[in-house]
């Protein structure tokens, strides 16, 4: 099959035939039928991703026909699924208790094994797909990629946002305009920040109730005159420290801070005002990817047109491409997401 492989750090992706994927026990093959590019496939292209080496087909955002099937996995031919990027065991404490996201036994492909810039990809541990509603297309499930799903989480399972609630989302990229949507819908009121004006002003145009350009100063106060006395949930989508610092800090009382964003490489261990936390009573929440469960009520808000994500897609790709929209992240990016279409191209 051709595929996009990862031959040097920074450097194009490597177009070229690898051997066809096998299907394990429990496992299937997809047909790839579209693939998102994603800041955490940057992350593994820079080098920065601890478990990215090269040699290693990148891409975790895809969707798929079923090909080929293991014994165990309960789909057949023809099926068309989405994947969580975590694929996780099913057997495990953590995911008999309902959070497979935190699986110590997980499958990632994309990172560690063979992903989706590619024709054909196995997915093992298949239980963990979700089988695309007719009305869905592959495309934009590909792009609902770790963005949506990560955001649905965050806010639906970790910081419980509601209705009336004043939503803060530091990064206007896939994720937070991810979260803008998910929480326009529940109800809540929300206010962007970026260092781009047009992505500004494309948030805006999505329903946010308020923008706040970090390059004019100081964005927590900003956005706590914004709120009247801050925002009750923070998003963090970049996973740096100034933006982590202007999450905690733009809070009121009891507010609670999410952390989407990856903080890897250098940012990894960053510093944070603990003394805002601690005066004001903060919550501070983790968040990585979704329990596979929670896909049907994630995608029954866009069958039911609760939810329109098809704003998120930017552009359809060849494979091509994928190396320039990956360079593309090393620098402030315009809004939305580029997905694979074409993989003979
Ligand atoms: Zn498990
Ligand atoms: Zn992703």
């Amino acid at each position: 099959m051709r595929a996009a492989v990862l031959r040097e750090y920074n450097a194009d992706l490597s177009l070229k035939e690898v051997a066809d994927p096998r299907p394990e026990e429990d496992g299937v093959v997809l047909r790839t039928l579209a693939c998102g590019v994603c800041r955490s496939d940057w992350h593994g292209w820079t080098g920065e991703h601890p478990r990215v080496k090269p040699g290693q087909i990148q891409g975790h955002e895809y969707s798929g026909e079923v090909i080929e099937a293991g014994p165990r996995a309960p789909w057949r031919v023809g099926d068309r699924v989405v994947a969580p990027f975590i694929l996780a065991c099913g057997h495990c404490p953590a995911c008999q208790s309902g959070h497979q996201n935190t699986c110590p036994d997980q499958r990632l492909p994309g990172f560690v094994e063979p992903g989706a810039f590619a024709e054909y990809v196995a997915v093992p541990s298949s239980h963990n797909l979700a089988r695309l509603p007719e009305s869905l297309s592959p495309t934009l499930a590909a792009g609902l990629g770790c963005r949506v799903t990560t955001a649905w989480h965050a806010l639906t399972g970790r910081a419980d946002l509601r209705a009336g609630e004043w939503l803060a989302v530091h990064g206007t990229g896939g994720i937070g305009l991810s979260a803008l949507l998910i929480a326009k819908a529940l109800g809540a009121r929300v206010v962007v920040v970026d260092v781009v004006q047009e992505k500004l002003d494309h948030a805006r145009g999505l329903g946010a109730d308020a923008a706040v350009n970090a390059r004019d100063g100081d964005t927590a106060a900003a956005i706590r005159d914004i709120t009247g006395g801050g925002a009750h949930v923070s998003v963090e989508a970049l996973g740096i420290a100034q933006t982590t610092n202007a999450s905690i800090e733009c809070l009121r009382p009891l507010g609670r801070h999410v952390q989407v964003g990856m903080p890897v490489g250098h940012t990894a261990f960053m510093e944070i005002n603990m003394n805002a936390v601690y005066v004001k009573n903060l919550a501070l929440y983790g968040t990585r990817g979704m329990p596979s469960w929670r896909y049907p009520s994630l995608l029954a808000l866009i069958e039911h047109e609760v939810v329109d994500f098809s704003p998120l897609i930017a552009r359809e790709i060849p494979l091509t491409g994928a190396s320039a929209e990956l360079r593309a992240f090393n620098g402030p990016t315009p809004p939305g997401v580029a997905v694979i279409t074409d993989f003979a191209n």
